[in-house]
C-alpha cells in the first residue's frame, strides 16, 4: 500500500491519466502502473543475476564480432514482430558466443515494451528442480515446478542438452516441449550442441548411453535430446546459428554497470 506521500502526481493514485489533445477526453494507463507492471513481470521472469544486464542494445556485433550481426538482427526482429509471429528461436553456437545474452535481451524487450509474461530457466536447473520435487521433504510437486514452465507465454530454455541423457531426461524434455508445442506457446532455446542428428544408435536399455561410444565423436543435439525432440524443435523454432570465438560478451559487460 502506498502512503499518501507516494501518491502518483500524474494520476492521483487511480492508475489512469487523461490524454491531452483531441476532441474527446480519453484516459490511458498511467506511467506509474506501466512501470510497476514491467517491474513485476521482470521479477517473475527469473533472469539470473549474472545476465541481468543483458539487453539487445548492449550486444556486441561489430569488429571481431561481425559474424554475430545476423543473429542479433534475428533477435531484434523476433522481439519486434512478436506476437504476430510467434515461432520461437533456437540459438545454436559454442560456449561464450553470447547466446544467453541474446535470449535474455529478447525477453527483457518483450517484458518492458509489450508487457509479455516471460520466464527464464536453465535446463540443468529445471531438471534438478523437477527431480528434487520427487523428494518427500520438498514441498513443491512436479506439477508445481512445471506449471509456470508450461504456462508462461514466452519461455527461455538455456543450455538445452547440457544434462547427460537418460530415459528420464528424454521423457521430461519431451513433456515440456510437446506441451508448449501443443499449446502453441513460444520457446526460445539456446544450445552448445550442433543441431545435427543423433549418431550411431545407442543401447536402448537406458540409464547411461555409454561414454566410449560418445567419446568417439562430437555429440550432437540429436544425441542429447533424442531425434524426435530435435525434429519437434524445427517445428517450434527458427534456427539461428551463432558463430564466433569465445569472446565472452560479459567481458565488456563487466564494466557496463
Ligand atoms: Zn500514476
Amino acid at each position: 500500500m502506498k502512503t499518501s506521500a507516494e501518491i502518483c502526481p500524474l494520476c492521483q493514485g487511480t492508475g489512469w491519466k487523461s490524454v491531452a489533445g483531441g476532441v474527446d477526453r480519453r484516459v490511458t494507463r498511467c506511467d506509474c502502473r506501466v512501470q510497476a507492471r514491467s517491474e513485476a513481470l521482470l521479477a517473475a521472469a527469473r533472469i539470473p543475476k549474472r545476465y541481468e544486464h543483458c539487453e539487445l542494445s548492449n550486444f556486441e556485433f561489430d569488429g571481431p564480432h561481425r559474424g554475430l550481426a545476423s543473429a542479433r538482427m534475428a533477435a531484434c526482429r523476433f522481439a519486434e514482430e512478436y506476437p504476430m509471429e510467434h515461432t520461437g528461436l533456437l540459438l545454436v553456437g559454442s560456449i561464450g558466443v553470447g547466446k544467453t545474452h541474446l535470449a535474455v535481451g529478447i525477453i527483457k524487450e518483450l517484458v518492458v515494451s509489450k508487457h509479455i509474461p516471460c520466464l527464464f530457466y536453465d535446463y540443468r536447473e529445471l531438471l534438478k528442480e523437477i527431480q528434487n520435487s520427487y523428494n518427500d521433504s520438498v514441498k513443491a510437486t512436479e506439477l508445481e515446478v512445471l506449471r509456470p514452465v508450461f504456462d508462461t507465454e514466452v519461455l527461455v530454455l538455456d543450455e538445452l542438452g547440457a544434462v547427460k541423457p537418460t530415459e528420464w531426461v528424454w521423457d521430461t524434455v519431451s513433456l515440456i516441449l510437446n506441451t508448449r508445442y501443443n499449446d502453441n506457446r513460444t520457446t526460445i532455446i539456446t544450445t552448445n550442441f550442433p543441431d545435427e542428428p543423433a549418431g550411431e544408435p545407442y543401447a536402448t536399455s537406458g540409464v547411461d548411453f555409454g561414454r566410449a561410444q560418445r567419446a568417439a565423436r562430437r555429440e550432437t543435439l540429436g544425441d542429447r535430446i533424442g531425434e524426435r525432440m530435435r525434429s519437434r524443435l524445427t517445428e517450434m523454432c527458427r534456427i539461428v546459428k551463432m558463430e564466433g570465438e569465445d569472446f565472452r560478451q560479459k567481458f565488456k559487460s563487466a564494466n557496463f554497470r
